[in-house]
């Protein structure tokens, strides 16, 4: 395992590449460019292209001449297994320095990202190179004479734009399945995280896959963003990111090509705890977690707590004492219990959280204090506050920080009526001794995943998604294929 001087000693040989890398290669962008700071330390450590419309459309047109080249779309099976196989291969090799470009970027303990995203990423390039040759296309009964087949196709040109919190993961979960079906992707890192994908762009050109299977295209939002949203020549867009941004992206659509959309967007996930639970400090574990992993920036981060009020008093106890192994730290020392907040304006954003919940109702138990370390004032407390009205801003939004809001509730249909007050539906978590609460709970909760004892729950082999809100279509799992491929009948009559 590498200590604290072994990440600093890494992150000093960090190279960030800063350019849009476009059919195989680096090329120059327009003249705009943003800055890339470290949170943790407030370091600019690059200056951006911001790729620009016309980037876009120079991206679009590299990864469209490779699509309809077949250098790619219609290679065999093990060409494209074995390509993909060896890019997986390529990422494990390069873990540490990807790991430090994101922690460096965007502030998250460098140990996280090492241990669990590239692993995570890893593993899911290989799933899904693994998958290529296991799924049968059908054949549909039809009259004597007559063949009806029925066929998955690459649609095309698919276009990613991801958020900042999982870097490197989240264009796994996008390119993964786009790529092993034989599209060719145009992905745009988000402004705060472009490092790791620029380098993994580079990787998949050494690992065989022809150039202009994967274009990544650094930029704004509102810019680069825009236009590749708008852009009329790609075929499906693939969105993570906020449900403000995701609204946009229907709308690029419809007012553009009608490019199929789907979205994955964020999130106000509960955890419910019964007085039956198992084991309460188990339980306050899973809450802490749930809420304090990756500095609360996760989508379906579990950032409600519904508890019973028999054991609420102790429960929240048990999960404020849960707090001290979460203090923010240097995201490079893998002792520290937090990283960096992304940005100053994020860290701005989650206070305004946490000064409104101060002057409400509720009660603040641990935390709600800003920290300024190294130079940075990007860093939270992990924060708790109790006795959260259901209808403020804290039981209702999205804070994406390290903010945990709990409620009591008295009888289990106040606790489910109180799960699906909600605009969002990504996620739900319940801990109880019961089956058959557990059974009615995940029947009737409105999310995308409900995790019975335990706390969000994921792999790559079950899909990840929501309702409502938190927007449609599901990553991960053989079920992500189906957002990359459209369904083609062949009728021969013979
Ligand atoms: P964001 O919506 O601000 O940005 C996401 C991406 O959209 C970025 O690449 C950004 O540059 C781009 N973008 C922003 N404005 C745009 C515009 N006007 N037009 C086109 N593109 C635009 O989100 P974020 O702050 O990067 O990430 C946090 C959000 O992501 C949270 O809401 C979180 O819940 C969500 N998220 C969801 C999932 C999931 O699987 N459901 C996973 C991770 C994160």
């Amino acid at each position: 395992m590498r200590s604290h001087q072994d990440w600093v000693q890494e992150a000093a040989k960090a190279t960030l590449h800063t350019r849009p890398f476009i059919g195989g290669r680096f090329v120059e962008a327009g003249q705009a460019t943003f800055e890339n700071r470290n949170p943790a330390t407030g370091e600019l450590l690059s200056e951006v292209a911001d790729t620009g419309a016309a980037g876009v459309d120079a991206a679009v047109r590299a990864a469209r001449s490779t699509y309809d080249s077949g250098v790619w779309s219609r290679a065999g099976m093990r060409f494209r297994r074995e390509r993909m196989l060896r890019f997986a291969d390529l990422l494990a090799d390069h873990a540490a320095e990807l790991a430090v470009l994101d922690s460096l970027d965007m502030g998250k303990r460098v140990a996280d990202a090492h241990d669990l995203d590239l692993p995570f990423s890893v593993d899911l390039f290989r799933y899904y190179a693994e998958a290529i040759d296991k799924i049968n296309d059908e054949v549909a009964p039809t009259p004597p004479g007559t063949l009806g087949l029925i066929r998955r196709v690459p649609l095309g040109v698919v276009a990613a734009v991801i958020p900042w919190n999982y870097p490197v993961d989240m264009l796994a979960w996008k390119v993964a399945p786009a790529m092993a079906v034989g599209n060719s992707v145009v992905l745009k890192p988000a402004e705060q995280s472009p490092s790791s994908a620029l380098r993994i762009a580079e990787l998949a050109v050494e690992a065989g896959i022809p150039e202009g299977v994967l274009n990544v295209i650094p930029g704004l939002g509102e810019t680069t963003g825009k236009a590749l949203g708008l852009h009329p020549d790609v075929d499906v867009l693939a969105f993570t990111g906020s449900t403000e941004v995701g609204r946009y992206f229907l709308q690029y659509a419809g007012q553009s090509n009608l490019k199929q959309v789907w979205l994955e967007c964020g999130g106000k996930s509960p955890h419910l705890v019964f007085a039956d639970a198992v084991d309460l400090a188990e339980t306050a574990k899973h809450t802490a977690a749930g809420i304090w992993f990756n500095q609360g920036a996760v989508c379906s981060a579990h950032s409600r707590v519904l508890v019973e009020r028999s054991v609420h008093e102790e429960f929240v106890s048990l999960v404020a004492a849960e707090a001290a192994s979460y203090a923010p730290g240097d995201p490079l020392d893998p002792a520290a219990g937090m990283g960096a907040i992304v940005s100053p304006e994020q860290t701005d954003a989650i206070m305004r959280f946490v000064d409104e919940a101060r002057d409400s109702s509720a009660r603040l138990v641990t935390g709600g204090e800003r920290i300024t370390r190294d130079g940075s004032d990007s860093y939270v407390q992990p924060t708790v506050f109790d006795d959260v009205d259901p209808t403020s801003t804290l039981a209702r939004e999205e804070v994406f920080g390290p903010v945990l809001a709990i409620t009591p509730f008295d009888t289990e249909a106040e606790a489910l009526a109180l799960a699906n007050d909600s605009a969002y539906g990504l996620a739900a978590s319940v801990a109880t001794g019961s089956l058959g609460r557990a059974h009615r709970l995940s029947e009737q909760i409105h999310a995308g995943t409900v995790t019975v004892n335990g706390v969000d729950a994921f792999s790559a082999w079950t899909p990840f998604g929501g309702f409502k809100g938190s927007g449609f279509g599901r990553d991960l799992s053989l079920h992500a294929l189906d957002k990359y491929v459209g369904l083609k009948t062949v009728w021969i009559n013979h």
